[in-house]
């Protein structure tokens, strides 16, 4: 970070102020963050009260754009659907995006708050579905905002372009990809770095982790449809069954995990769907598998989207299935790679914070689960942008030490707003000015 030292140049007498802005100071920024609170507070309720699914996230969109614009920044709605980026210039500097998702999942509230959702909505294949923020991109959005106005208070303190973004459909792992597709980077021109942030229930509300490298895995969803050969149920030895070999198929997955890759190496398969047949009596052509796949690097990844593909494809010919009606295994195009951070940029954005709030405000980083993000399919430029993804904790120390917290995507989902407003808000505020810092 720069100072605005005094240089003294070479000649006797003459000293030169260097014209590079001095560094906010920190408590000047905790104040300015306290005093917008209240208002933020506001909006992550209205938030949270008014979900909308991914790729119809038309309400809350707007309402993002709405608070940006008035701000200063110059918005551009439509971006591959819902999305949106808000633009500050502020004189010759890096360029630095940082993104917020905006849709909420199919998930029935019951956290018996006062602020609940209620809201139902139609899902794109037209049945109603209870609506809720269940993995707080209520939070995202409402400290995009409040990173927003920090930094046009702080502008003094910066120099580049800042470009805020409201992504659709992270839940789908589908709105990164839908907003590059649309032409995000041939409007705004291409980022020095991308920043993004997600609050995590596992982790006390107050703190902050920031990893030099993996936060998330891989996600590639696949489809088997494995073929049969139809007849009567009460004559199977005429026909192929298609449920036999489904079951077969998902039983023959498992050991891909535990005999193929290495014990040291997280991986998973995870069957979450079987559908097959009408009738009791009827033996059906046809059974459509649909497989979630996750893995920490890329090789693992590789290797089990090909394990995955032999182990359908030769249960089926152990079966006795002719070669001209062996399964299809369709890898979706929704897939994302690992979320990694640049491990040099990590470390400058955890220096900051750590110097800003204190360094008891960060927590190590750890894995419990196998979650995904699309971000990087946001960044996944020739060459990738460098990122820095980190977490912010949401949960009160007490629920964490009872035990009544809840995951996110759960009903009982919950967080603590105001200590996490405050801290997505302060932390990304702090990893943005130093990513802006003038030389
Ligand atoms: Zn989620
Ligand atoms: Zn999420």
């Amino acid at each position: 970070m720069n100072n605005g030292k005094l240089l003294a140049a070479g000649l006797p007498g003459l000293v030169l102020a260097l014209i590079s802005p001095a560094a906010l100071p920190a408590t000047e920024l905790e104040q300015s963050i306290e005093r917008d609170i209240p208002r933020l507070y506001d909006l992550f309720l209205h938030l949270h009260a008014h979900p909308e699914l991914s790729m119809q996230e038309h309400r809350t969109a707007e309402r993002l754009a709405t608070e940006l614009e008035a701000e200063g920044y110059r918005v551009t709605r439509g971006i591959g659907g819902t999305g949106l980026v808000a633009e500050l210039h502020n004189g010759d500097g890096p360029m630095l995006l940082v993104r917020a998702d905006m849709d909420a999942l199919p998930v029935e509230e019951k956290t018996g708050l006062a602020y609940a959702s209620t809201v139902r909505q139609m899902n794109a294949d037209g049945l109603e579905v209870p609506v809720m923020h269940a993995c707080a991109h209520d939070l995202h959005m409402t400290s995009l905002v409040g990173v927003a106005r920090q930094m046009v208070a702080a502008r003094e303190h910066w120099r580049g372009r800042l470009v805020l973004l409201g992504q659709p459909a992270e839940e789908m792992l589908g709105g990164a990809k839908a907003m590059v597709r649309d032409g995000l980077y041939a409007r705004i021109g291409r980022p020095d770095f991308a920043l993004a942030l997600h609050g995590i229930p596992k982790y006390p509300a107050g703190k902050v982790v920031v990893n030099e490298g993996l936060v998330y895995s891989s996600a590639d969803t696949v489809r088997i449809v494995v073929r049969g050969i139809a007849t009567h149920g009460a004559s199977p030895h005429l026909g192929r069954d298609p449920v036999v070999i489904g079951s077969q198929i998902v039983l023959a997955l498992q050991p891909i995990v535990t005999r193929e890759i290495s014990p040291l190496e997280p991986a998973l398969v995870t069957v979450g769907s079987f559908r097959a047949g009408a009738a009791p009596n009827v033996i059906t052509d046809q059974a459509v598998l649909d497989i979630t796949v996750r893995a920490n690097t890329e090789s693992t990844r590789v290797q089990l989207l090909a394990a995955i593909e032999r182990v359908a494809v030769n249960t089926a010919r152990a079966a006795g299935m002719p070669e001209t009606h062996l399964p299809e295994v369709i890898v979706r195009p929704t897939g994302s790679p690992t979320t990694t951070n640049d491990a040099t940029l990590a470390r400058r954005v955890r220096n900051a914070i750590a110097a800003g709030m204190g360094s008891d405000a960060l927590l190590p980083w750890f894995q419990s689960d196998m979650g995904a993000e699309d971000f990087p399919d946001l960044v996944a430029l020739d060459p990738p942008i460098p990122y820095v993804y980190f977490e912010v904790g949401v949960t009160p120390p007490e629920r964490l030490a009872d035990g009544s917290w809840a995951e996110t995507h759960s009903t009982l989902f919950r967080i603590e707003p105001e200590p996490s407003i405050r801290t997505a808000v302060h932390a990304m505020t702090l990893a943005a000015l130093e990513l802006l810092a003038p030389d």
